[in-house]
């Protein structure tokens, strides 16, 4: 099983599901700056974090919408 469960960089607990991210900004092939709202102290915070291999759809998609080279290189 994926996790993708992280640890929240405001209150430390884990409890920061990437899956429920309120925006993705990829940075790379791997990772991207998540913003997520966290369960345990309410907050919504920003980390950069591995992109579970759950979320590659929505990467995937929101690369053709865009037209993006998603940091590949372009023939
Ligand atoms: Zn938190």
């Amino acid at each position: 099983m994926e996790e993708t469960v992280v640890k929240c960089p405001n209150c430390g607990a884990k409890a920061l599901d990437l899956r429920t991210y309120s925006s993705m900004m990829v940075l790379s092939n791997t990772q991207a700056l998540f913003a997520a709202h966290c369960d345990h102290c309410g907050q919504t915070v920003s980390a950069v974090e591995t992109i579970p291999g759950v979320l590659y759809p929505d990467v995937f998609q929101a690369a053709s919408e865009v037209n993006a080279g998603m940091g590949r290189t372009v023939e």
